[in-house]
């Protein structure tokens, strides 16, 4: 198995680390060419979705990736990728990857709690899982294909459509591999 983890710009090294650390290999995609590579799943990791978003259109990664993913290619995306990954973000219209039925609320936590650690239940997983929150969204409703992994504090911080995977923390920032392990059994 191998997975391709998109590093235009945030946190992608640690989400390989993790993979390493599962025995997967991985390879980060910087550019069109690196796109082209074998490859079996997408990480999109977290960091700022409008920064990505401008470097996915670009690089003239945005329509490949998007394509490759509705014709079923896994995909997990962390914070900023669960946003790329959301057909509706609150508040405006651009065209992101948007191939997961979700609405998302960006920086939806404010200012006071904007970064925040709490370890809480994920469907499917038989333990508290470690949750670094960082300026994070939350998905404040979903269509009937998304089934909701994970909720704090009455939002929705972990979902999966067919073989798309989000979390609006940080799994990779934390030495609890069960998301991962979890995408790469998905996978
Ligand atoms: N606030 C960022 C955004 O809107 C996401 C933050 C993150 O990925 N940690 O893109």
């Amino acid at each position: 198995m191998r997975i391709a983890i998109l590093a235009l710009q945030g946190a992608f090294i640690e989400h390989s680390k993790m993979l390493a650390q599962l025995g997967v290999e991985s390879f980060e995609v910087r550019q069109a060419a690196d796109w082209e590579q074998p490859k079996d799943a997408l990480i999109i990791p977290g960091g700022e979705s409008t920064t990505m978003l401008k470097l996915l259109r670009e690089l003239n990664l945005l329509a490949p990736v998007k394509q490759a993913i509705e014709d079923g290619m896994p995909v997990f995306g962390t914070c900023a990728g669960l946003i790329l990954l959301a057909k509706h973000v609150v508040g405006d219209v651009l065209e992101r990857i948007s191939t997961m039925d979700t609405t998302v609320c960006r920086n939806a936590y404010g200012r006071q709690l904007s970064s925040f650690y709490i370890e809480s239940n994920v469907k499917g997983i038989d333990h508290a899982v470690p949750m670094t929150f960082i300026r994070a969204p939350y998905i404040t409703n979903v269509g009937k294909d998304v089934e909701v992994l994970a909720e704090v504090n009455g939002h929705i911080v972990a979902a999966r459509q067919g073989k798309q995977l989000v979390t609006a923390f940080h799994p990779e920032l934390n030495d609890d591999l069960s998301i991962h392990r979890l995408f790469v059994e998905m996978v």
